[in-house]
């Protein structure tokens, strides 16, 4: 005789889970961008944590959607009235996570992308090391990262160069992080970059609903 099924049948990904902070680093020119964009695109669960920066919009860039646009004096008001979760001087502009309403958030379930550098990475860590996962994104070789800041157009063979330092000193700090991806093929690494996302979803102590629920399995 089969026994009837469980009215209460489960499976991990309705149990209550805590939310994580899942950083994207990587040189300029790596593909953080594009990746970044179809995880937002392609995942529900995860929204990106909108950046505080002194650094004028970029044509196309809006406000609140790429980030918060302030002046400088606004910045200083924030720093002062302790806003932020990290904030750091990047290329002569300064730009930092603000606190909003990212915790309470976390624990309600909502992760959040978060497009930093290795020094808002390590605030990061400092601050909240268990909801933290780091991933950084290498190119496949130094010619294809020039490559590719070539490939944006404008830019004289000075800025190039600066562009490829700034990428170099980036670049060392990949030891940093949890995971590392190299992007040579760009759908191959997004796959890979979702899977580590998914994967660290699962881990046990965020499965916050693992207690009731093998309670009731134990009865
Ligand atoms: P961009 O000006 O090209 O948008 O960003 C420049 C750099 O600043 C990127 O490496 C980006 O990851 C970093 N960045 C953007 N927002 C933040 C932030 O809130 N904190 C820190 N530490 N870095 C950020």
């Amino acid at each position: 005789m089969t026994s009837a099924p469980s009215d209460k049948t489960q499976d991990s990904d309705t149990l209550h889970r805590r939310g994580l902070m899942f950083i994207l680093s990587s040189p300029s020119g790596a593909g953080k961008t594009t990746i970044a964009r179809k995880l937002l695109a392609s995942d529900e669960e995860i929204k990106l944590s909108v950046s505080v920066t002194t650094r004028p919009p970029r044509e196309g860039e809006i406000e609140g959607v790429h980030y918060h646009f302030v002046d400088d004096a606004g910045f200083d008001r924030m720093v002062e009235e302790d806003d932020f979760y990290e904030w750091a001087h990047v290329f002569g502009h300064r730009y930092g996570t603000p606190k909003g309403h990212i915790r309470n958030a976390l624990k309600d379930g909502q992760d959040f992308l978060f497009d930093i550098d290795w020094q808002g990475t390590q605030q990061l860590y400092q601050k909240d090391q268990q909801d933290t996962v780091s991933v950084f994104i290498l190119p496949p070789s130094i010619d294809a990262l020039r490559h590719r800041l070539e490939g944006r157009g404008t830019d004289s063979p000075d800025i190039i160069d600066s562009r490829m330092e700034r990428a170099k000193a980036e670049i060392s700090h990949w030891a940093e992080y949890d995971y590392v991806v190299i992007n040579d093929n760009l759908e191959m690494c997004f796959a890979k970059v979702s899977e580590i996302l998914n994967a660290e979803r699962m881990r046990r102590t965020r499965q916050t609903g693992l207690i009731p629920f093998v309670r009731e399995l134990t009865l």
